[in-house]
């Protein structure tokens, strides 16, 4: 069985040393590729090394919303030198937030930053991973503005509603799923999984963030050192903790967890079970699936898994 973590942050500066190991034991254990996100000027080379030293890591780099001011002037200009200089990279983490950190910086320059990005995507031919909080009304005016996107849009950690599912999906968009969909209310996310078409399925870890709400003893979990996140610095918090205003989530992470424990993308096991349970499929089904979406997805001209 094969399994495509389709987002995460293994450059994230609380495991950087860490991820060689990491990356060691998850292809030990099945998992094949790594999409690592980058989410700001400051960690794009990271990622960049990152996918240097490991074939198994597809580079992403792109603005989060949540660090569009912390960008130089020359952002955008040092965002397509990176395209240049690494065919096989994808664009993300992009996208906006309406949570209430995003709150905390003009949404206008959000989508104006997050369109860019989008349109660049596109004439890159390559497939973008996307972060909506409590914005997808928004969203959906963007992709249709934008759009339609064939290389596809991953729609990262989605917790948006069913009735959203086949417009999003008309203009291109994947539906990938992360250890917070265990936040959300089963009947609901039962139904929203159920709407979602079978080639449009990705499951992610968002790692070293999103550890999945279950026993602590059940799950593989990474000590990092909190001290050297620079999301902490800047947002007094992690921007990828949903908000808890987020009226889908119910709780943001597992319970008791300690500070300094981290998710390791092992865990996307854990999201797999999951995921097929509410979807009453088979466990090897549901791989099969999301693994084949994400290598139909991850290839494209320049990249190094468009193998077979
Ligand atoms: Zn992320």
């Amino acid at each position: 069985m094969k399994l495509f973590d389709a987002h995460c942050h293994l450059q994230d500066p609380r495991i950087f040393s860490l991820a060689p190991q990491l990356i060691r034991s998850s292809l030990d254990s099945g998992i094949a590729h790594f999409a690592v996100n980058g989410l700001s000027e400051n960690d794009w080379h990271l990622v960049k090394q990152m996918s240097e030293s490991h074939p198994s890591v597809v580079p992403c780099f792109g603005v989060h919303p949540l660090f569009v001011s912390e960008s130089t002037d020359r952002w955008f200009t040092v965002l397509r030198q990176y395209f240049d200089s690494t065919p096989s990279a994808a664009v993300g983490e992009i996208g906006i937030d309406k949570g209430s950190r995003g709150r905390e910086i003009d949404f206008n320059v959000q989508v104006e930053v997050f369109k860019k990005q989008l349109e660049l995507a596109k004439e890159l031919k390559r497939p973008a991973s996307v972060h909506c909080v409590r914005a997808f009304g928004d969203l959906l005016d963007v992709m249709r503005e934008t759009g339609p996107f064939p290389e596809g849009v991953i729609l990262h950690s989605y917790l948006g509603s069913a009735e959203m599912v086949p417009e999003l999906a008309r203009l291109g968009a994947y539906f990938s799923f992360s250890g917070f969909l265990m936040s959300m209310k089963l009947q609901k996310a039962k139904k929203m999984l159920k709407a979602v078409p079978c080639d449009r399925i990705l499951l992610e870890t968002d790692a070293p963030d999103a550890v999945p709400k279950l026993d602590l003893n059940d799950l593989f979990l990474v000590e990092g050192d909190p001290s050297l996140s620079p999301r902490l610095q800047t947002l007094g918090e992690n921007p990828h903790l949903r908000a808890k205003d987020d009226m889908s989530v119910v709780e943001k992470e597992a319970p008791g967890l300690p500070k300094e424990m981290l998710n390791h993308p092992a865990n996307i096991q854990k999201v797999l079970t999951y995921v097929a349970s509410l979807l009453e499929m088979s466990e090897e089904e549901l791989a099969e699936i999301s693994y084949s979406n994400a290598i139909r997805l991850f290839c494209y001209e320049g990249s190094k898994i468009c193998q077979g």
